[in-house]
This record gives C-alpha cells, structure tokens and sequence, in this order.
C-alpha cells in the first residue's frame, strides 16, 4: 500500500518527535468519522471528544500533511473576506453573528496550547503591512470594524513606528494586531492529534476514505478498512479530490509556496523583526513572513491557481523576499516548499450538511489557520444539535467559478492578474 511521507519542509525536518500511526485495516464502528486530520478535522474531532462523543480520525497521508503542516504559522483573525463584505453580503443579523466569532479562533488555538501543553513556539503580536496610503486607510477602516465587533487588541503605526518592529523600508504604516501571533504549524496539528488521542479518539494515517456509502448509518471505505459511523465530517480540504462532488464543483486548489533561510543568529533575527512579530502585507496577492523558533526567517508568497507544483520554489520566493530585506543577500536558502489551500470564489469558507450526517467546512481562502479552529468547535455544535452559529456560515452563498472546472483557473489567475495591478498601481 502507498506510504505517504510528509512533503520536505522546514517543518517537517523540525517536527517534535511521534511515531507513525497505523492503517485502518478492520471494520470499526464509531460516533463520528473524520476525513482528514488538518485543523478542520483535529479541531472537530476535540471538541467531539470533550462532549463525550466516540471519534474516528482517517488521515490519507500523516498528521498535517496538508496545509496545516506546511502553512506560514501566522495566527490571522477574522476571514479571508472581511465582516463589512459579509454584511454588505448577507445583511447585518447573519453578520452581527460571524462577526462574534471573528476573533475566536485565535483564543481557541491559544487555550489548546496551554490546557494540552502542546509545545509549538507560540508567540504574540502580528503586524498588516500597508505599501500605500491606500492600503493604510483600508487598516484605518479594518480598525473600526473590528472594534465595532469587540477587538480591542490593535494599534495603527506610522511610518516611523512601523520601523520600529520590521527593519523593511517598503511600508507606508500597518497594524498591529497582539492578538495575532505565530505558531509552528506543524507541530501544532502534531499536538493536537495527541490531545485527541489522550481523550479516547483514534487516529488512522495512510487510511484515505476512497468512497463514502451514505445513508441512515453511513460507510466510509478506505483500501483495507471501513468505518460505520452515525455522522461523517468532511475536512480534505484541497486535498480532498472527488470524493464529495458536490464540494469540488465550488472551489478551486491553490498553491503557495514558502522558503526557509539557514539560522540567521539572535542578532541579525532582531535588527529584522526586534519583537518577533509575525507580518502580512496587504496585497491581493501577499507577502507573509517571521522567524522560526530558532531564527530563521520563514517568508512565503506568491499563488499557483490550479495548484500545479512549481519547478523551482526558491525562484518565485527568493526574490520577493530580497526586496524586502535586501541585507539577507548572502543567506542561505535551507528548505523551500509548495502546500495548497482552497478558493471559493467569495473567498468566504464553504460550510453545510449533506442529507442528514455529512457535515464539512472548506475554502477558507488563505487565512484559515484561525478559522479551521473555529470552524471544529461550529461543527461540533451542530453534531450535538445547535446549529445557529453553523447555519450562520451555512447559509452564505457560494457560486461555480466562471468556466467551470476546465477554465476555472485561467480565470481566476486573470483576476488575481488584475487585482495585482490594482495593488501596483493604487486604482
Ligand atoms: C503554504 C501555505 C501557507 C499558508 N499560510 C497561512 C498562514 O500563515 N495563516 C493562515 O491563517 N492560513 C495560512 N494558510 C491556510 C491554512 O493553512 C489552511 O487554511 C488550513 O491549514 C486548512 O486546514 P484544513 O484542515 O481545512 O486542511 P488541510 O490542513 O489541508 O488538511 C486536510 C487533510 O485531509 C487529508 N485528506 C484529504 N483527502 C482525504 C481523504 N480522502 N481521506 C483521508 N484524508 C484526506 C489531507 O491529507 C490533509 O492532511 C496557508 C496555506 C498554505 C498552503
């Protein structure tokens, strides 16, 4: 049978020790089946667990294999499309109540961390980069929103207060965010699998669900096992495939792709980032960047629509991150990796049920490693019979990109192609 290591990574070389779980290989019966063991999936699968549920986790490859092993690490709030795009989307009552829940993914990351000690270099503080005074007066508006909706963590900066917490001459002023923050990806999923499993849940790797038999007692097959469960989580995400057509028909895969430097010593790592922060910019199409635990710097950007590997990472990445420390020239590029996330076309995540047991929560767009937290604990609630806050994500609209599956991607790429030129030339 296929064994299917983790991807090289920075993440991958520096993950804490677990051995590797075995295959499904029988036939077991369980409460709730979980297809996928990224954030989505781990993050349902505790919360179940903590409300007495019996959880079966199947992973296709490792723990975190997908994005949520290979990600930025940057705890990002709110959605990859904001609360006012909701509002102006949905009306004011369906947003009053995703706006609630805007900032909780953060808070539940950061309770995990602590109640499970899952040791993953947590660190406060993000920063959102402006590069024009159009971008700044987006943050200005940012600030509001989010305040109107309860956070109280933020602080615009100026040009010279910027250059105080990044060493990058690119930025007109930003945001920082102390709510915000970074993690060790990888390493997070990794502790998260073992919280599942100290409360009773079982996790199965190489074990990818190949069909799913639905009905009243639904079947998930894998090649050698199956699983009879009274509800099914869907958590694939953009390594799902076909398994659910109905989910693929609206959203795309998308790559993006990270490199990591060699250790950059404490010294040269504070005169880049002195407080350790994590930043973004504010582009369509953005630069995101910090520092490993042990002082590399970690900066990815850049999107592959229709998520075909590129050739030559470092390449793409290198460049972009020359420009923005052009005193890192004679670093060495030590790791450099591609990992796909999922696009809807609102850019909104993609949240339902099929029949009466299939639930899943997908597409977040970018920006889901808070999310995906979140999105565990709505699940969650929906499985034990509340539903408003999941309906609330439910109920947003989702459309077929333009061209369908066979010209989704030139589309889409002509549209990033033209918000980049916006982000160039500020119209
Ligand atoms: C390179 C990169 C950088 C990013 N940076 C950031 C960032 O800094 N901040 C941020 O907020 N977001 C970031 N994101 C997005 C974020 O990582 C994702 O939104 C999030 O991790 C998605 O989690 P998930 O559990 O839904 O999906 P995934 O983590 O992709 O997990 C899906 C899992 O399901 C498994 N699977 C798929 N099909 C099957 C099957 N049939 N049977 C069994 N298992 C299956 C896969 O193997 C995989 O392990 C980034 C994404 C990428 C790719």
């Amino acid at each position: 049978m296929a064994n299917t290591p983790y991807p090289e990574s920075y993440y991958a070389a520096s993950a804490n020790a677990v051995p590797p779980r075995p295959a499904l290989q029988d036939d077991v019966e369980t409460d709730v089946c979980v297809i996928g063991a990224g954030y989505t999936g781990l993050s349902s699968a505790l919360f179940l667990l903590e409300n007495g549920f019996k959880v079966t986790v199947l992973e296709a490859a490792r723990v975190g294999f997908g994005a949520s092993g290979r990600n930025g690490g940057q705890i990002v709030n709110s959605y990859s499309r904001d609360i006012d795009v909701i509002e102006r989307t949905v009306g004011p009552k369906q947003a009053q109540l995703l706006g609630q829940m805007a900032f909780e993914g953060g808070r539940i990351i950061r309770e995990r961390v602590a109640r499970y000690d899952i040791q993953c270099d947590l660190k406060d503080g993000g920063v959102f980069a402006a590069m024009t005074s159009k971008q700044m007066g987006h943050l200005e508006s940012q600030k509001r929103l989010w305040e109107r909706f309860g956070h109280t963590q933020l602080e615009l900066m100026d040009q010279r207060r910027i250059r105080e917490v990044v060493a990058c001459d690119q930025y007109v002023g930003g945001m920082l965010d102390m709510s915000g923050g970074h993690i060790h990806p990888l390493n997070l999923a990794l502790g998260e699998a073992a919280a599942v499993e100290s409360l009773g849940g079982t996790i199965y790797e190489q074990s990818p669900a190949v069909r799913i038999e639905r009905g009243v007692n639904p079947v998930v097959h894998t090649p050698q096992g199956k699983v009879r469960a009274k509800f099914i989580i869907v958590a694939g995400n953009a390594y799902l495939g076909n398994l659910v057509p109905e989910l693929a028909a609206k959203s795309m895969p998308c790559g993006t792709q990270v490199i990591t430097t060699e250790p950059l010593g404490e010294e040269l790592a504070k005169t880049l980032l002195p407080q350790d922060y994590c930043v973004e910019d504010c582009n369509y199409l953005l630069d995101y960047y910090r520092l490993s635990g042990d002082k590399r710097l970690i900066f990815g950007g850049g999107v592959v629509y229709g998520a075909r590997d590129p050739a030559n990472i470092e390449a793409i990445i290198r460049p972009k991150m020359l420009k923005a420390f052009p005193q890192l020239k004679d670093v060495k590029i030590d790791y450099a990796w591609t990992g796909n996330f999922l696009l809807t076309l609102s850019r909104l995540p993609q949240v339902g049920r099929l029949g009466d047991n299939i639930y899943y929560s997908q597409g977040c767009s970018g920006h889901g490693v808070t999310y995906t937290h979140l999105a565990g604990k709505v699940l969650a609630e929906a499985l034990r019979g509340q539903a408003e806050r999941f309906d609330a994500f439910a109920d947003l609209p989702h459309y077929p990109f333009p061209g369908g599956q066979l010209l989704r991607t030139p589309f889409a790429a002509l549209g990033a192609w033209y918000y980049g030129l916006r982000d160039r030339f500020e119209y």
